[in-house]
């Protein structure tokens, strides 16, 4: 008790201690903001078209150099050339993440240019079954959980000694609000954007020590090819999202923002958090 007493009595003397205002201390100018992100490397996973897309282009302006990946070489090359069209820094390569060859080709792209990495965003998601989940066979339920949840921790595991070399680090999941309301059908789908709510709780615990933070993005439906290709499905989040939310989609731009925001100083105290980003809340 009289430890607790006398650290908390420290942190204040701290705070009152410092030259500048606890405000002025913690917040960025706008003129920072544009940069808040300069001199840092972030990897994205399933970035050349959609949701990861736009982040890596919110990323790239907010001034970081991006490792753009995808499976396919023309959507790479497509999406390199566009960003480095509009001036900002990015490579890519090819990276199919269910593939330990193809991780590791993405690590030796990012430490070949960057020399290190402070951000891994982890878009790349599947979904090849529409049906019953106990009527899905074990190579559906091993391609959904090798993309959707393990790839995530096996690349971050290549990463994590070259970001921790770096002092911080954030990492951000992409789950979806069928992690918590289900869609029928979707079954296998649902249970491992579940999982990976879990899989950043672990995460963000193991890794606090080493200064990098672990978040996962939410989104309910984005306006993208993926939520196109679902779209006969008997929907039940449009329906929410008519009751009790926007009544609208959300657009990719509007899941790039808290991302970048989660990358920035700005979120140097947040971890293992799961933020929805969907029109409504799934808490009403
Ligand atoms: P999208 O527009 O279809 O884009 C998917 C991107 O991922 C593409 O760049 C694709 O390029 C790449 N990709 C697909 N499989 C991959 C794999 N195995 N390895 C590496 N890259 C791969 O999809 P999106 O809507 O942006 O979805 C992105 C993520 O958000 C997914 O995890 C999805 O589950 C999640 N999400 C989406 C919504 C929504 O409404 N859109 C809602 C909730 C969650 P290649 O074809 O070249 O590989």
């Amino acid at each position: 008790m009289t430890a607790m007493l006398r650290a908390v009595s420290w942190a204040f003397r701290g705070l009152r201690n410092s030259s500048k205002p606890l405000s002025a201390r913690m917040s960025s100018s706008s003129a920072d903001r544009s940069c808040a992100l300069a001199e840092k490397v972030a990897v994205i996973t399933g970035s050349t078209k959609g949701i990861g897309f736009a982040i890596a282009r919110r990323l790239a302006q907010d001034g970081a150099h991006v490792v753009i990946s995808s499976r396919k070489q023309q959507n790479v090359d497509r999406a390199v050339a566009m960003l480095q069209g509009e001036g900002l820094s990015v490579t890519g390569t090819v990276c199919h993440v269910g593939k330990a060859e193809d991780r590791e080709r993405l690590v030796a792209t990012a430490l070949e240019h960057c020399g290190g990495v402070d951000f891994l965003v982890c878009v790349a998601g599947v979904n090849p079954l529409v049906g019953s989940t106990l009527g899905a066979s074990e190579q559906v339920w091993d391609k959904i959980l090798d993309v959707n949840v393990k790839s995530p921790a096996l690349l971050l595991s290549q990463l994590l000694p070259h970001m921790e070399n770096r002092g911080t680090g954030s990492v951000v999941l992409v789950s979806s609000m069928v992690a918590y309301m289900p869609i029928p059908k979707l079954g296998v789908y649902n249970t491992s954007k579940t999982a990976l709510l879990g899989l950043c709780k672990s995460l963000a615990v193991e890794l606090a020590p080493k200064g990098i933070r672990v978040n996962c993005l939410v989104p309910g439906i984005i306006k993208t090819e993926f939520s196109q290709a679902e779209k006969s499905l008997p929907y039940l989040l449009p329906d929410l999202n008519d009751i009790y939310g926007l009544q609208r989609f959300g657009e990719p731009e509007e899941c790039a923002g808290i991302v970048a925001f989660l990358c920035s100083p700005d979120a140097s105290y947040i971890t293992g958090e799961n933020i929805v980003v969907a029109g409504y809340s799934p808490k009403l």
